[in-house]
């Protein structure tokens, strides 16, 4: 019937729940949980159930724009096209770069690395994933050959021990803590531990919280490792059959973490707690290990997840309901455009750009002019170049680097310096758009068409139900008619997601060799009743798996030669920079329950913006008596970076020599200052992913 919902996905985090709109008029839509969409069953946190109040157009971007004035589709495209080429003609194609997004839609992402890396021939283009669980594609990369989530979170209902590192799921992926907390309700022996050195809503709740010093997360994976060892339960049959090599990650293990008291010293924790925690992993059989950001954002965060996995891998425990690591992405589609080569060191179809039969393979499937031979810039590195000169023209899609970014004023000095920004938007008056020559209004949420995919391997349709605003266009249509514009139309002539999806799905198939677990090969064929109508499916999808599959890897099959995967020995590392006497706390950034990234949506509606109406931050009492703070008081942070202004709360749960400050404010809720500007810009040597939890402050009352 015409007035049946249409069922769609939430476009926030990355559990990627089904949700049911029905429009009402052109700017607000009846919202409803999926009740058939297995990431959610019908549940909706409050971000996801206030999305119909978000949908306002009063201060959408809905024309094309050049320096703030109005012009045609053909002007602004040709504009963007004519740069580009003339910048490539005169400087090379790593002169140019795009950064893109975890909220596009897959066929957006496949579309723009296609033009980067096969017609303008460059890998210059990164995403804001690389912020968010870059060092968890890096780890599964090192450990399983490839970049796959092994399990589904149907394993967090099956299992008798949830161990979640470095999250505040509570407030961060609610949706699933609400099924933990159902699934403890149905199941007494269930037991959750939550690791983090902030004591938050998760850890409320959980059975044993771990309130480690920032950092030592090795430290604690290591030890259990050997603790494992120690208590006879590593599957060495597991390991003989399906590992290349072990014996390296036992004896690094040995070395770094050689007892349970020197762990907990490390760790800052008690030793009871800490023998707690391995005694229950080491004797429950079904154990679930999740982590997010506060593994990945950090300087040795590839370590942290390997150091997470190895614990699994010499276990067995993976790929078996109710077992396995699972990494809990942040965003919508991070996991799409994984898929499709989104991140500057990655070919699509999880092939790598420095394999030279990858790229011909990729190459020769495009039909592509020419292809680099070599990974382009990662975020941070890549506005480095902006910065500098090396990149002069820059291609912004659905992101808001201006604020996200760590050192965020230096980044706005490299776009105020660059030759040439062009953004693609769907709101007018950001940070960014200031910067921008050219403006491309782009379909939002509601209106764009596509796919995406969630943290358990899920691709879900999200399907329109407003009509396009304006003369707003989806990204993949704009990225093509440039694409057209810069001589390439014949590889470019979409006119649809759909026929982009066929394509994508057929590159993931057309492969020498197989052997790789992304596999979407049975979707190929989809006509486009059959896309319109596509069910959540999870990868793989091809011969083998014709109904996808939940679990990978119980018996092997793992990416490397042989099917094998990697025990990788890791060491602690220190954060790249401790805390000293003119900076003594450490800033932690993240994400509050009711805000999504730089508040563009979330923040258009009073019942998201009344839980928490202002930046705060929050540090332990006996700080605040140091530092002469109360309760209340408006405070000054300050790094080598920058500074900015927030409300003081004191807490217990805020360990001593340790400030929390959420990441959301930005535009004309950003008044006292941008969190990230004061966030130092090291990064992670194997992911590039920044350490957004660990920059050195000083704090004083303003
Ligand atoms: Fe949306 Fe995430 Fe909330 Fe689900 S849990 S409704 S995907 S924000």
């Amino acid at each position: 019937a015409d007035d049946a919902p249409v069922a769609t996905t939430c476009p926030y985090c990355g559990v990627g729940c089904g949700v049911l709109a029905k429009p009402r008029g052109p700017e607000s839509a009846e919202i409803k949980g999926d009740p058939e969409h297995p990431a959610n069953f019908g549940r909706l946190c409050s971000k996801g159930s206030s999305l119909g109040e978000t949908l306002s157009l009063e201060t959408r971007l809905l024309h094309p724009e050049i320096r703030g004035r109005r012009v045609s589709w053909d002007d602004a495209l040709t504009t963007v096209a004519d740069t580009f080429r003339r910048t490539i003609d005169t400087h090379g194609p790593d002169a140019v770069a795009f950064y893109v997004s975890g909220q596009l839609l897959t066929e957006d992402y496949y579309v723009a690395n296609k033009l980067m890396k096969g017609y303008i021939g460059s890998g210059n283009i990164d995403t804001n994933s690389r912020l968010c669980m870059s060092s968890t594609v890096a780890a599964q990369k090192r450990a399983f050959g490839e970049d796959v989530v092994p399990g589904s979170y149907e394993d967090l209902e099956l299992a008798d021990l949830i161990v979640l590192v470095g999250s505040n799921t509570a407030w961060c992926h609610p949706v699933l803590f609400q099924r933990m907390v159902a699934a403890k309700k149905r199941n007494s022996r269930l037991k959750i531990v939550n690791i983090d050195p902030r004591r938050t809503a998760t850890g409320q709740s959980a059975d044993l919280h771990l309130p480690i010093r920032p950092g030592t997360d090795v430290a604690l994976f290591n030890g259990l490792l050997n603790f494992l060892r120690h208590n006879d339960k590593i599957d060495f049959t597991f390991l003989e059959n399906h590992l290349g090599h072990y014996a390296a990650a036992f004896e690094s293990a040995r070395k770094a973490a050689p007892s349970l008291p020197a762990v907990a010293q490390i760790c800052g924790i008690s030793e009871d707690d800490l023998a707690t925690f391995y005694q229950w992993f080491a004797h429950t059989e079904k154990v679930v290990t999740a982590w997010s950001q506060g593994v990945n954002q950090s300087s040795s965060g590839t370590d942290k997840v390997n150091s997470i996995i190895n614990v699994h891998l010499a276990t067995g425990r993976i790929g078996k309901p109710g077992m396995g690591p699972l990494s809990l992405t942040g965003q919508p589609n991070a996991m799409g455009g994984r898929e499709v080569g989104g991140l500057a060191n990655q070919l699509a179809a999880h092939l790598d750009i420095e394999n030279p039969e990858h790229r011909a393979l990729v190459q020769a499937f495009w039909n592509a002019p020419r292809m680099p031979t070599k990974p382009g810039l990662k975020a941070v590195d890549l506005f480095r170049a902006i910065a500098e000169g090396r990149i002069k023209a820059v291609w912004i899609m659905a992101t808001n680097p201006a604020v996200s970014l760590p050192d965020a004023n230096a980044v706005r000095d490299a776009l105020h310096r660059c030759e040439f920004v062009a953004v693609s938007e769907c709101e007018s008056g950001t940070d960014l758009g200031a910067f921008a020559h050219v403006n491309l209004p782009a379909l939002a949420w509601g209106e764009k068409d596509g796919t995406v995919t969630n943290s358990e391997r899920r691709i879900s349709r999200q399907r329109a139900f407003l009509a396009a605003p304006g003369e707003a266009k989806p990204d993949w249509w704009i990225v093509s008619r440039v694409a057209e514009r810069m001589g390439y139309g014949e590889s470019f002539s979409y006119r649809s997601a759909w026929e982009i999806f066929r394509e994508h799905a057929c590159l993931s198939g057309f492969r020498n060799g197989g052997g790789r677990a992304f596999d979407i090969s049975g979707l190929a064929e989809l006509d486009r009743a059959g896309y319109d109508a596509l069910k959540p499916i999870q990868w793989p999808v091809n011969v083998d798996y014709p109904n996808g599959a939940a679990r990978m890897f119980c018996n092997g099959g793992f990416s490397f030669a042989g099917r094998r995967a990697e025990l990788v020995p890791v060491v602690p590392k220190a954060p790249a920079n401790p805390p000293d006497a003119a900076y003594p706390l450490v800033l932690n950034t993240g994400r509050i329950r009711d805000q999504w990234h730089t508040m563009t949506r979330t923040g258009k509606t009073s019942r998201l913006t009344n839980h928490v109406p202002e930046p705060f931050a929050e540090l332990n009492t006996n700080d605040a008596v140091r530092f002469g703070i109360q309760e209340g008081m408006l405070v000054r942070l300050e790094s080598r970076f920058g500074q900015a202004l927030a409300r003081a709360r004191l807490s217990e749960d805020q360990q001593p020599g340790s400030v929390f400050v959420p990441m959301h404010w930005s535009g004309p809720y950003a008044s006292r200052g941008l969190i990230n500007a004061l966030v130092n810009p090291a990064t992670d040597p194997f992911s590039g992913e920044p350490e957004s939890k660990h920059t050195p402050v000083r704090i004083a009352p303003y």
